[in-house]
């Protein structure tokens, strides 16, 4: 095992990695910008070092930089986490150029699933299947047409360099071609510094369904059972969960034979995840792989037993996986991407410092944040603040432990998703199962818009707590209310203490769970 390892990112994913050294009993090297110079993960671990100025550009993505710090400090492997340099093929290739190791697949594996294209070419040549479409990029909005004619609108035009559904356009008709074509072109050329863009035939309805595949340097590689990320927003996951309501065992072990078939054929070693698009007949279609960790793995570990970023540490470290089969899912995972964004206003970014922290705990609870009180959240980085997990034994009783954790936390200083993800887990729809990647953006005004009612029952909640606090107070003072601890007599309840009675009102909401 290594003695010491360095820590390439930042926030949530950087505390988790050093979470996982500790345990290892490895060192953990943290890196910061200057934004971030208060930042938990850079307390947290054993050594921290300054890279650079806050834009990621000047730090987080100064590749050359990290390894000459990692170097300088004696730490013989480097995690990238996931996003900035986690899937840069010459990120990787240069760490292994400079004696260090690379805590995930090597650089071929990640080039040849770099380009959705690249990938595309290499699965069908796996017997993977990929959605109907085109492995080249476009040469003009006459070619996309023809193409369009033979899979039939609407089609789907991609970037080939895509990432988090950037460059991605519905077309519907041959009239819209040419606008479409233009902005994917432009989005991506901005995005990506290339405007390859593809088709792919637009499934209507899907599921977005993914499998965790983990592989050692050993030959062995295995699936761990699938994810359902369907919550989407402009085709960005919100909400994930393990196993699938549309995933039978049956189905769970071709998609899992599939993703393996998959990763072998790319020379695959450490974590790795096959995205999917399930229809509603129950095909499947490959979409791609992301050669690292992802945002959504702990609830494969919730389901799974496995501690992933440990794996991957120990993979890299040259272990051996101890077993050979894979593994049946126990209970049920979900998981709520808390952010710095505005539902209730289009999503509109958050800034501002974070006054007051109250996170859940209790039975099967687990919160991994890169935040604390007093924390600074800025537009220099990705709104993702924390992300909530949960595992019970159930689905349901997993949705509402989830709506209880919910219900708990309070972040007070700044705007967060909280809100969105309780009115996501009361929805009977979400209950019920009955998803689909595009069931938000059609839901998405009754979810994310607070409407009447819901006023109405913040209004009686904070009336209920500032009756309790009245309570506390004469019997805590043995005289009336104005003399307790309380907030006198203009002020309304703080969140924390209208959480008891707001719980209370709001668990009725899940009615449809437990008939
Ligand atoms: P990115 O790498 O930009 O995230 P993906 O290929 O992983 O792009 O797709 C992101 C999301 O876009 C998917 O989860 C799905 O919701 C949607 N999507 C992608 N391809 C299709 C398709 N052919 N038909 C319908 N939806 C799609």
């Amino acid at each position: 095992m290594f003695t010491k390892l360095l820590v390439a990112n930042r926030g949530e994913i950087a505390l988790r990695i050093i979470r996982a050294c500790q345990e290892l009993g490895v060192r953990s090297v943290a890196v910061y910008s200057d934004a971030d110079a208060q930042a938990p993960h850079v307390r947290e671990a054993d050594e921290a070092v300054r890279i650079g100025p806050a834009p990621s550009s000047e730090s987080y993505l100064k590749g050359d930089v990290i390894i000459e710090v990692a170097k300088r400090v004696g730490a013989q492997a480097i995690h990238p986490g996931y996003g900035f340099l986690s899937e840069r093929e010459w990120f990787a290739r240069a760490v292994r150029e400079a004696g260090l190791v690379w805590v995930g697949p090597p650089a071929e594996a990640i080039a040849a699933m770099g380009s959705k294209t690249a990938a595309r070419t290499l699965a069908i040549s796996a017997g993977v299947p990929v959605v109907p479409g085109t492995a080249q990029g476009l040469t003009d909005a006459g070619e996309a047409r023809t193409i369009a004619a033979k899979y039939g609108y609407p089609v789907l035009l991609k970037a080939a360099a895509g990432g988090g559904g950037k460059g991605m356009r519905i077309v519907r008709s041959d009239a819209e071609m040419v606008g479409a074509l233009d902005s994917a072109r432009s989005e991506a050329r901005k995005a990506f510094g290339d405007d390859a863009v593809y088709v792919e035939k637009y499934i209507e309805g899907p599921r977005h369904v993914e499998i965790q595949v983990l592989a050692d340097a050993h030959g062995n590689c295995i699936s761990l059972g699938e994810r359902e990320c369907s919550v989407q927003r402009r085709h960005q996951k919100m909400i994930e969960e393990a196993p699938s309501v549309a995933v039978t065992p049956e189905l769970r072990r071709r998609m899992g034979d599939v993703a393996v078939a998959a990763a072998k054929a790319a020379g695959y070693v450490n974590a790795g995840t096959c995205e999917f698009l399930l229809d509603r007949e129950g095909n499947f279609y490959f979409l791609e792989m992301n050669t690292r960790i992802q945002v959504e793995h702990p609830v494969t570990e919730l389901v799974t037993g496995l501690d992933l970023v440990q794996w991957q540490i120990r993979i890299a470290a040259g272990e051996k996986l101890p077993f050979t089969e894979s593994l049946v899912p126990r209970g049920w995972a979900i998981e709520c991407r808390i952010t710095s964004e505005d539902p209730a206003n289009g999503f509109l970014p958050s800034t501002g410092r974070i006054e007051h922290l109250h996170l859940p705990t209790g039975p099967g609870v687990r919160w991994d944040g890169g935040i604390e009180a007093g924390s600074e959240v800025s537009l220099f980085y990705d709104p993702m603040l924390a992300k909530l997990i949960v595992h019970a034994a159930t689905r349901d009783q997993a949705i509402a432990r989830m709506h209880r954790a919910l219900l708990e936390l309070t972040i007070d200083g700044i705007e967060t998703s909280r809100e969105f993800h309780l009115r996501v887990m009361e929805h009977p729809d979400w209950q019920s199962g009955s998803i689909s990647i595009q069931w938000l953006e059609q839901h998405l005004d009754e979810i994310a818009n607070p409407t009447a009612p819901d006023e109405a029952i913040k209004a009686a909640a904070v009336a209920a707590a500032l009756v309790a606090e009245r309570d506390r107070g004469s019997r805590a003072s043995g005289v009336n209310a104005s003399s307790g601890v309380g907030t006198g007599s203009s002020a309304a309840a703080t969140p924390a203490q209208a959480t008891g009675a707001d719980a209370w009102r709001r668990a009725s909401r899940l009615e449809g769970l437990r008939s």
